[in-house]
């Protein structure tokens, strides 16, 4: 990419004349008598702006267009300023436009330049400004509503237009670790509803980066099996991962093996999330029949309320090394208890997760040892509880929606 040159405006004398009937001056007469207008208005003035241009473009002696055959940039005549009509997608409605066609001088070619001055690809129908607008509005509501809401300000797009523009904009996304944020982030995933699959049969898997001036970003999404490899998500990172200066903290509330599949490739330091822990140890207790608010269940619970409750900004290193070993101790008296009395599916369980409980505190990295996934889940599950869904279109409506409200994407 190089610079712009800069070039004076191209002034385009613009005159419309239209004829109108119309039975009345009221608001809503004259509304829709514009609407009626607005095709043809439309048409008119991206016509004439077109051959402004051309006509400019014609006039270079260097034009910012080769011949497709020879190569030749400097000598052509117009063979027409309205040819062949093509249908081109505004984010209003469709208009069709008559193409300006050349002639190169030097080999006898003719080629069409309507797109290269719209700065269009060869063929394209839909604008990529249109097909991103129509993706956000997709994504941001079912397609059924998108199309009732344009249709109600004279937006002439069909569910299907958007439900298209939502797919091709969302796989064309990709998501990665940014090495200017933070070397922090979460891997959390949630079921999620596909047609054909039974109740909540695939998961969504998502990674989240913190960023500097607090707040998320998504770093890694892939719909697929539960328990897959999270491989998918940090493949793309691996290399920015190298890149931080400091290890990669990622908090997690499931089992950790399923990050098994990174170990040797990247270092990864994994904190459980130590909000969910004391709420996963009730299920696991109800598995192991212990009466809820019995003397025991009150015993399990609070004991791991108090554990997992980290004190935030305790600077002094051996301050929080005799927390951590204090903690630490009360956590292997609980197991200990939890045996004893034959809760067996709680034992496995805090086993499992003591391991990864105090990596944060005890790397001496500040901060977040609980999950903020659960809101971008809910921000999922808003939209794609609304349709019907294959595992791409799952997907891709996800990337959209959550580009929008993490990742800066506008349209
Ligand atoms: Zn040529």
């Amino acid at each position: 990419m190089g610079v712009t040159p800069q070039r004076k405006d191209i002034t385009i004398e613009f005159e419309c004349q239209f004829r109108v009937d119309l039975q009345s001056s009221d608001f809503p007469s004259i509304m829709k008598a514009f609407l009626m207008l607005l095709p043809q208005l439309l048409e008119d003035f991206f016509q004439k702006v077109l051959v402004g241009f051309g006509e400019y473009e014609m006039g270079l002696k260097k034009k910012s267009f080769a011949c497709r055959c020879c190569g030749n940039d400097t000598e052509f005549v117009w063979k027409t300023r309205h040819g062949k009509a093509t249908n081109i997608l505004t984010w209003f409605r469709w208009i069709r436009l008559k193409q300006l066609q050349v002639l190169c001088k030097r080999c006898g070619s003719k080629q069409y330049i309507t797109r290269m001055l719209l700065g269009m690809e060869p063929k394209k129908r839909v604008p990529n400004e249109t097909r991103r607008k129509l993706a956000l509005m997709g994504a941001l509501t079912s397609y059924r509503v998108s199309a009732k809401i344009g249709k109600m300000f004279g937006w002439a797009v069909d569910k299907m237009t958007i439900w298209k523009s939502v797919q091709q904009i969302g796989a064309k996304m990709d998501f990665f670790l940014d090495e200017n944020e933070e070397p922090r982030g979460e891997a959390d995933g949630t079921g999620i509803g596909i047609t054909g699959i039974p109740k909540r049969g695939k998961e969504l898997k998502v990674l989240v980066q913190y960023k500097k001036g607090g707040g998320i970003r998504v770093a890694g999404i892939d719909i697929g099996n539960y328990n897959g490899s999270w491989e998918k998500l940090f493949q793309k990172s691996l290399e920015v991962i190298k890149e931080f200066n400091r290890p990669f903290l990622l908090l997690t509330d499931g089992d950790t093996s399923i990050f098994e599949s990174l170990k040797g490739k990247v270092t990864i330091l994994i904190q459980r999330c130590l909000w969910h822990i004391p709420y996963q140890a009730q299920y696991v207790l109800w598995k192991d029949a212990v009466k809820r608010k019995s003397e025991e269940w009150l015993h399990v619970v609070a004991e791991l309320m108090e554990i997992c409750a980290i004190r935030p900004l305790v600077d002094c290193p051996d301050t929080i090394q005799a927390m951590i070993a204090s903690k630490k101790g009360r956590l292997e008296k609980t197991i200990t208890f939890c045996r004893e009395k034959g809760f067996t599916h709680t034992v496995s369980y805090l086993e499992n997760a003591r391991g990864d409980m105090f990596t944060a505190v005890e790397n001496r990295l500040e901060g977040k040892t609980t999950s903020r996934v659960e809101r971008l889940f809910r921000t999922v599950n808003m939209r794609v509880n609304v349709s019907k869904w294959s595992t791409e279109g799952a997907l891709n409506v996800t990337k959209v929606r959550l580009a929008y409200y993490y990742n800066g994407f506008d349209a």
